[in-house]
């Protein structure tokens, strides 16, 4: 049994005037099918607005699904109160991009690391400050830490505080969504290499959410690739890098940078991202496809097993590749 599975997951939003008209309806999440295994990351990547992230606050209940559900060792959450979902809450955590904004500037690291604790009861009172410095030390922090606030911390600190806040409640599943993104490219390697070490320790599941491949080669083990609220790919992280079968897959490693001087320079993906609330015909992403023909413009490909559970949305997948720039 997955730890996680999703199944059909929708999410719609109504629109804003400045979006293609009031009331107009925008699908966010558009039938979204995958599992996550225990000590598992499953990387879910796309454009900024393919719904990667509202797939995220789905999965932890902070929106409402249409449709579909989010089973978690075998329990249905889209089906439980606010309060048969406390447990569950303490199990799924997240770390957002910005722990700046996720951490209160009003409270020492102590008190952020604490509170969890104490909410759900989870050393005695007496133990507090010895597991706040043994969270402290799991992250690559120290006891000196433990009295400063947020703004005396670094980027780079300040993620591995909303680590260990994480951590704090020992999850199961953590959503990390884009936890590097906004950092220095040298501390974006030190946050991966520790959430790796503390998912080989705690056993961990991770959805890696991010919207380039660059950051999620070395810490996925699968991948799906999502575009305008659909995965039109999924696959292991291996395959993925190396026999891309998306278009859109494609044009993203395209876009890839390698530190190579011979490497030809990363290519942008080209063309708009379509608009979700007037999505193009057939297949969304016809108007930016180099492979693009009337079967493509007319008829919406539907993810299938192209073999070896390498699942893909694309009616010429056979043909992907030929604009590929292989990595040496
Ligand atoms: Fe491109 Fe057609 Fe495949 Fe869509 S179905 S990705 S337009 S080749």
């Amino acid at each position: 049994m997955p730890l996680l599975q999703i199944e059909n997951l929708r999410k719609s939003f109504r629109t804003s005037s400045t979006l293609g008209g009031s009331g107009a309806r925008l699908v966010a999440v558009n039938d979204v099918s995958f599992t996550l295994e225990q000590g598992e990351t499953l990387g879910l990547v796309g454009e900024s607005g393919c719904g990667k992230s509202t797939t995220g606050k789905l999965i932890m209940q902070l929106q409402k699904a249409d449709q579909g559900r989010v089973l978690f060792n075998d329990t249905d959450l889209t089906t439980l109160s606010a309060r048969q979902m406390r447990p569950f809450r303490r199990q799924i955590q997240m770390i957002f991009q910005d722990p700046f904004s996720s951490l209160n500037p009003r409270m020492t690291v102590s008190s952020i690391l604490s509170e969890p604790l104490i909410i759900h009861k989870l050393v005695p009172a007496r133990q507090i400050r010895d597991r706040v410095i043994e969270l402290l030390e799991k992250v690559g922090l120290t006891a000196e830490h433990e009295q400063r606030y947020s703004h005396e911390f670094s980027g780079g600190q300040r993620q591995r505080i909303g680590i260990a806040r994480a951590l704090a409640v020992e999850p199961q599943l953590i959503i990390a969504d884009e936890p590097v993104s906004a950092l220095d490219l040298s501390v974006q390697a030190q946050i991966l290499n520790l959430l790796q070490e503390l998912q080989q320790q705690h056993n961990l599941s991770y959805l890696f959410i991010a919207h380039d491949l660059a950051v999620i080669e070395h810490v996925s083990d699968r991948i799906a690739v999502m575009y305008l609220g659909n995965i039109v790919e999924l696959t292991d992280a291996e395959t993925l890098y190396k026999n891309p079968r998306h278009p859109y897959t494609e044009a993203l490693l395209n876009a890839v940078p390698v530190a190579d001087p011979d490497h030809p320079r990363p290519a942008p993906l080209s063309g708009e991202i379509p608009s979700p609330v007037n999505p193009p015909s057939g297949c969304y992403f016809h108007p930016r496809c180099p492979y693009a023909d009337q079967l493509c413009r007319e008829h919406s490909p539907p993810l299938t097993d192209s073999g070896d559970k390498h699942l893909v949305a694309c009616h010429h997948s056979e043909q992907v590749g030929q604009y590929l720039i292989r990595r040496r």
